[in-house]
């Protein structure tokens, strides 16, 4: 996630916040001011209840800070090196540089965020119970206790990527020792549980009219999501592990000349080729960018025979650029890509190939088939085959 706003260190740990954070102030701070703090306490001046409700909102924000802190400090004390924790509109995310080696690691690490959350909520009642302090700061402090504490419960619910779901996932790892097993469980679990806070999100929506069912059915349609995506990845790291990138992409692309007219190009490649997007290549073979079927078709046919294919390619994203000898899952490092290219492969400095969204779902439904296939052995001499589609086209004088 990135940072709009950097807040510093803590701990050594680059904290900040996403600007969706400014719409959880908005929205606590709104709902203390307008209806919890004016319930608790009537008839103050307006600009009272504001002023409380913004404190209550920042120390809310504190709190999910001590949560996610949590999180860091235990996993870098097990040897997960934390690369930041970020604030958003959903609560907060830690990133990692790594993952936990052990199913006790992950249920330490992930425990300790709930765990903190419930001593803050602690911390809270008490100081309602004997802080002897104006009702609607008392009021604001319940409110926190309340707060941290459905955080606590929220968290463990048991599905991936809520600390519930990593619980599980260690409790799975450490009951069968096979930890893929584990992630497609958990990942399952995060689906199930997101699509039944929809439903009741939903329900909640139109038999009470609460506007909370809305916020529900968002977090949990954030939930789904994030639970299916994160399990495809994972699939994805399996089904890529041991492999090289050459045995992952189309060899021998059709390339598009940079100096090349794209009148020129058109004719002689793109309208021949099954390719979308094309490496970019200069006089030498090198890499020079990437071209897609859709840049072609934004260029106006006027301009067509006066503009070179290096003015409309666009400059391959950085870490796209690999040896067909690198590791597989190099291919799933998250960059942006364009269209559907995912990487251009180079040896030598000369463009072999090329590994697509398409060259990437091939080879791990491949993964699948030859897991559950009887003829193993008898298969696996094709392995290093590449069937890639269409024809190489480097003819310049056709
Ligand atoms: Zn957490």
């Amino acid at each position: 996630m990135k940072q709009s706003l950097r807040l510093g260190h803590v701990a050594g740990i680059p904290v900040g916040a996403h600007w969706s954070t400014l719409m959880i102030v908005l929205l606590i701070g709104g709902v203390l001011a307008t209806t919890v703090l004016p319930q608790a306490v009537r008839d103050q001046p307006p600009a009272r209840y504001w002023m409380i409700a913004a404190a209550a909102s920042i120390m809310f924000l504190g709190s999910l800070l001590g949560h996610e802190l949590a999180h860091a400090i235990v996993a870098r004390r097990r040897g997960v090196p934390v690369k930041s924790i970020t604030l958003w509109l959903l609560g907060g995310v830690t990133e990692f540089a790594g993952e936990t080696k052990t199913p006790k690691d992950e249920f330490q690490v992930s425990v300790a965020g709930p765990l903190v959350s419930l001593l803050l909520s602690g911390v809270f009642y008490l100081a309602v119970v004997f802080l002897n302090g104006p009702a609607l700061i008392v009021a604001a402090v319940r409110w926190l206790a309340l707060m941290n504490a459905v955080l606590a419960v929220f968290n463990m619910l048991p599905g991936a990527p809520l600390d519930g779901g990593r619980v599980l996932h260690a409790a799975l790892w450490r009951m069968h020792g096979d930890r893929v097993r584990a992630d497609r469980a958990a990942a399952k679990a995060g689906q199930v549980l997101g699509m039944a806070l929809i439903g009741l999100g939903g329900m909640e929506l139109i038999l009470l009219a609460w506007t909370g069912g809305l916020w529900m059915m968002l977090i949990g349609w954030f939930l789904a999501s994030a639970a299916r995506s994160e399990g495809l990845v994972r699939a994805a790291h399996e089904g890529l592990k041991g492999r090289r990138v050459r045995d992952v992409m189309t060899t021998s692309p059709d390339v598009a000349p940079a100096w090349q007219d794209i009148d020129d190009f058109i004719a002689i490649v793109a309208l021949r080729s099954r390719q979308t997007v094309f490496p970019v290549v200069d006089f030498g073979g090198h890499s020079a960018g990437v071209l897609s079927l859709d840049a072609l078709t934004a260029i106006p046919p006027a301009q067509r025979h006066d503009r070179r294919v290096a003015t409309v390619a666009r400059p391959l994203p950085p870490g796209h650029l690999l040896s067909p000898d690198d590791d597989a899952t190099r291919i799933l490092e998250p960059s942006p890509v364009v269209g559907e290219l995912m990487a251009v492969v180079a040896e030598a400095g000369h463009v072999v190939g090329m590994v697509t969204t398409a060259d990437l779902t091939r080879t791990l439904q491949q993964a699948v088939l030859r897991t559950t296939s009887l003829h193993q052995d008898a298969e696996r001499t094709d392995d290093t085959q590449q069937d890639h589609p269409g024809q190489p086209l480097h003819d310049p004088g056709a």
